[in-house]
């Protein structure tokens, strides 16, 4: 069953790494333009959540619905496909390619979907725009600061317009101000097209900029909207 409205849904997931139970009951909404914090202690399991939602980790039963289409019945290459396609992803240490220019890095996912260079290069300076690091079109990553790198990254989940942007942990390793700013320009730009943010934090500051939390205890989540 799949509540009305949400764009993807978990219910009833469970993971266990050998022994351990990273994911025990574990259910999950969100719709179109929501943004979702996804909150608990560390070991919890809120990052084998945001996999398992992603198509990243397959959860070894429950299930995950994405417009309605079950993830774990996709074959492997429609589910990569909407990965690329449908979804953007921010880490908390950037990830960016330390060889490629900054453009270079925020316009390779369109590239990797077979958008010529200098386009997918102009659809990558106006990301750069609109998350303020414009000016570092041409620099490498390792010239940039932490934040600046991250907002680097946020242009880079953004440039294919996905549906819905992974966040884990996206400002962890920056200070309070750039972390801020950060989730400040990430949520706008997230707003402004419509998309979800499906955010873990542990930290309540960040969690500020949700429209929702959802608590991961134990490997299981209390997702109280899909309830009522
Ligand atoms: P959180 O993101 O809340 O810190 P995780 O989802 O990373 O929690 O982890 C939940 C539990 O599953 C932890 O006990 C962790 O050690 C374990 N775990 C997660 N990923 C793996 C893995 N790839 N191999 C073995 N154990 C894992």
């Amino acid at each position: 069953m799949t509540p009305a409205g949400s764009l993807l849904y978990a219910d009833a997931l469970h993971k266990a790494y050998g022994p351990t139970a990273a994911l025990d009951g574990a259910a999950f909404s969100v719709h179109a333009g929501e943004v979702v914090a996804i909150m608990g202690p560390s070991g919890s399991g809120k990052s084998t959540l945001l996999h398992c939602l992603a198509g990243i980790v397959r959860p070894d039963s429950g299930s995950v619905t994405y417009q309605g289409r079950e993830l774990s019945a996709m074959p492997d290459a429609e589910r990569s496909a909407l990965r690329r396609g449908e979804f953007g992803f921010v880490f908390q240490f950037g990830r960016l390619v330390p060889e490629l220019t900054c453009t270079e890095n925020v316009a390779l996912p369109l590239r990797l979907n077979g958008v010529k260079r200098k386009e997918a290069e102009r659809t990558a300076q106006e990301w750069m725009d609109r998350l303020e690091v414009a000016e570092l079109g041409h620099k490498r990553p390792g010239e940039v600061s932490g934040g600046q790198g991250q907002r680097v990254a946020v242009a880079r989940s953004l440039v294919t317009g996905p549906r819905v942007i992974f966040a884990d942990e996206p400002t962890g390793a920056l200070d309070s101000l750039n972390g801020e700013r950060v989730m400040e320009l990430l949520t706008q730009a997230a707003r402004s097209t419509n998309a979800a943010v499906v955010l873990v934090t542990h930290e309540p500051r960040v969690a500020a900029y949700s429209d929702r939390e959802v608590v991961v205890r134990d490997g299981r989540s209390r997702d109280l909207e899909h309830l009522v």
